[in-house]
């Protein structure tokens, strides 16, 4: 594929670890012209997890009569005091919330807590458990939200002092959901050019190609190349069960610390299935393990490459941070795929 020359050299982001994995893989990145540079942003939900969740979580299934469960990636992410849940008899991985509503209907005498994390691609779904659950009066299913809305994430990465992000690979998952009017802040607040991709390496080449096209134009809005999944207004009826059932809440989030009104929670009148109210759990904190660039990573200010632990003594079987382990990660995606500079 052929390129135009960008007028200047220019900083894309791409903000989902869908589109990083993709990228690795097809080794994208060296047919891109020099002045051309791809950075991963914080679009992978385990990453952006801070670490606190894995001890919290650890204690939480010390107690009685309880069943952890989530998907399978965080369940490996080392914690601060603990390696990870992973092993713990306790614990299971399941694919979905529902999943987890189905295990507590299959185990009556546990109390079967879900750890819930994801964007706006994955809280409908947590929404239509919680529902079920009421519908079906399942009292031994809670919801642990670590929901997070992309917007506020973004916005906090473009207000940073210094950022050099030009233009950004708005991921198409989440916005088969919130639509391309859930990225029209990016021209119209920031100035800033946005096109929303599959991930195909032929959808991000071409969607690379209109980021530029509107760079030398000066000329930023949001352009999908995505249209056979995402439409102008997204999936309504998803953007309505998520407010049936959650409300924003700040939220705190590895590498960007505490966002105002970036996660979702349960409102009240499903608090009986949160998980937080139901075991007066304290608040996540932001610790980092010593030596991981992780924080660093997802707010595009450092490779992989630039963390000292990198292939030493950080590697997919011993992770030290959820960058390397999620199949999402930015290490992991450098680690398996791309050779050294
Ligand atoms: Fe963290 Fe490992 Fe990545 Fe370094 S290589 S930033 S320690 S996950």
């Amino acid at each position: 594929m052929h390129f135009s020359k960008p007028k200047r050299p220019i900083q894309l982001m791409e903000i989902c670890g869908t589109h990083t994995m993709s990228i690795a893989r097809s080794g994208l990145k060296s047919l891109l012209p020099d002045d051309v540079k791809l950075i991963s942003g914080p679009g992978c939900p385990v990453c952006v997890t801070p670490s606190s969740l894995i001890d919290l979580a650890y204690d939480l299934a010390q107690r009685p009569n309880t069943l952890l469960c989530s998907y399978g990636d965080l369940l490996r992410i080392p914690g601060n005091k603990y390696s990870s849940l992973q092993g713990l008899p306790q614990v299971k991985i399941c694919l979905s919330c529902m999943d987890a509503l189905t295990l507590a209907k299959e185990n009556p005498s546990k109390n079967v807590i879900f750890l819930g994390v994801g964007f706006e691609t994955t809280a409908p779904g947590s929404a239509i458990a919680i529902l079920e659950a009421q519908r079906q009066n399942i009292q031994n299913f809670f919801f642990l939200s670590l929901l997070k809305q992309t917007k506020p994430a973004i916005c906090t990465l473009l207000e940073q002092e210094n950022t050099l992000i030009d233009g950004f690979l708005c991921p198409g998952h989440v916005a088969a959901i919130i639509g391309e009017q859930g990225f029209s802040f990016l021209p119209n607040q920031y100035h800033r050019p946005g096109v929303i991709s599959g991930f195909d390496p032929e959808d991000i080449l071409y969607s690379i190609e209109l980021l530029i096209q509107m760079l030398n134009q000066d000329k930023p809005a949001i352009q999908n190349t995505y249209g056979r999944i995402v439409k102008p207004q997204g999936n309504q009826t998803a953007q309505a069960i998520i407010q049936i059932v959650f409300e924003p809440q700040d939220s705190l989030w590895r590498g960007l610390g505490n966002i105002s009104k970036s996660g979702l929670q349960l409102k009240k009148e499903y608090e009986t299935w949160d998980a937080w109210k139901r075991f007066n759990l304290p608040p996540l904190t932001n610790t980092e393990p010593k030596g991981c660039q992780c924080a660093s990573i997802l707010c595009g200010q450092k490779e992989p490459k630039q963390c000292p632990l990198f292939k030493t003594v950080c590697k997919p079987q011993t992770p030290i941070g959820p960058c390397m382990v999620s199949s999402e990660g930015a290490c992991a995606a450098s680690y398996l795929y791309e050779s050294e500079d």
